[in-house]
């Protein structure tokens, strides 16, 4: 398995994550600079670059660190010939567009392309990958079909799975399976709850009460005056807003647990702060903790609200967050 850890493993802390998740046979990345991180930290390990390289200089990297490249068109091919490198020192992963229509090389190209690289000495072992645009949604069948046709006899192991896919197609396993965003604890579907997935939250974000304003009927809430009080009600204010990485666009009654109990938001976010409803919290008072996501609330939940994805949240956390290590990231049973 690689264990998907790109955009700093999801917001979670690369060395962090991939300290948690070392049951993985490897980790996946985009930048160069991350791989070689890794590889430091972790000499037994595959460390993948999602995107290959993109200068002639990161070639000879890939053999000195062992990074496995994947290779999506034919500018990265030519870097490859032109590299000083062992014969066999470069494990690369040639990535096949099966309908995604991101980064591939047509898939009906494939044997062509692989018997280029074949040809080329620094060359060792060559995986077959290709990504699934829909699997969360319609499925992979038509993608899948044409991945299968087009490496159909050709050596190397099959990566094809991210999470959606693993969860939900086992057939469609392969040698190495790519989950990101269940090992975080967050759904892959919009309809299906990570808990029924029998996934965990690996990130808390949380907060508490730095005020409390009790409003009268009518009073309004915030920057544009976005909420108003049917009646009259007690509010609290979190520190927490947008340049933590809370979504600004999350609306009014976007859910919220406050001292363990839920409610929703009242007015728009700000940058450091946003209101809660207290109607039916009456014990709540400066210093009560709050949730914005993860035990208890799950961060599906709060990206539906906001018309996003637990990935943009998570992503987006801030680098001004400060990071307590609490909880241990869940690893599962080995099975996958
Ligand atoms: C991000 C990514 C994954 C992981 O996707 P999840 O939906 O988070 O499981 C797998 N493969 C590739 C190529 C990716 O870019």
């Amino acid at each position: 398995m690689w264990a998907v850890v790109k955009a700093n493993a999801y917001g979670h802390g690369l060395v962090r994550a991939a300290r948690a998740l070392s049951a993985a046979d490897g980790f996946a990345v985009l930048d160069m600079e991350d791989a070689v991180r890794l590889r430091a930290a972790h000499p037994h390990h595959g460390v993948l670059l999602l995107e290959g390289i993109f200068q002639a200089e990161e070639a000879v990297l890939l053999a000195e660190h062992r990074i496995t490249a994947v290779v999506h068109e034919p500018g990265q091919i030519a870097i490859l010939r032109a590299a000083v490198a062992s014969p066999g020192s470069i494990a690369v992963c040639l990535k096949l567009n099966t309908g995604m229509n991101r980064l591939g090389f047509p898939a009906d190209q494939a044997r062509a392309v692989y018997q280029a690289l074949r040809e080329l000495p620094q060359v060792g072992e060559i995986g077959l990958m290709t990504h699934f645009a829909d699997a969360d949604g319609e499925g992979i069948a038509g993608q899948f079909q044409r991945y299968e046709d087009s490496v159909r006899g050709l050596a190397g192991p099959r990566s094809v799975a991210n999470s959606a896919t693993l969860l939900r197609f086992p057939e469609a396993r392969g040698d190495w399976v790519r989950p990101g965003i269940m090992l975080y604890g967050g759904s892959p579907f919009s309809g299906q709850s990570a808990e029924s997935l029998g996934l965990r939250p690996a990130m808390h974000l949380t907060s508490s009460l730095i005020a409390v304003q009790s409003l009268a009927a009518g009073d309004r809430v915030g920057y544009g005056h976005t909420f108003q009080a049917p009646r009259s009600m007690r509010i609290g204010i979190v520190a927490c807003g947008y340049a933590d990485g809370y979504p600004r666009h999350a609306p009014n009654g976007t859910p919220v647990l406050v001292g363990g109990r839920r409610t929703g938001t009242v007015g728009r976010v700000s940058m450091d702060m946003m209101g809660v409803d207290l109607s039916l919290i009456p014990d709540a008072e400066i210093g009560t903790p709050v949730t914005l996501w993860g035990a208890g609330l799950p961060a599906d939940e709060v990206a539906s609200a906001a018309g996003t994805v637990s990935y943009e949240l998570f992503c987006a956390l801030a680098p001004r967050v400060p990071v307590s290590e609490t909880a241990q990231f869940h690893t599962g049973d080995g099975q996958i």
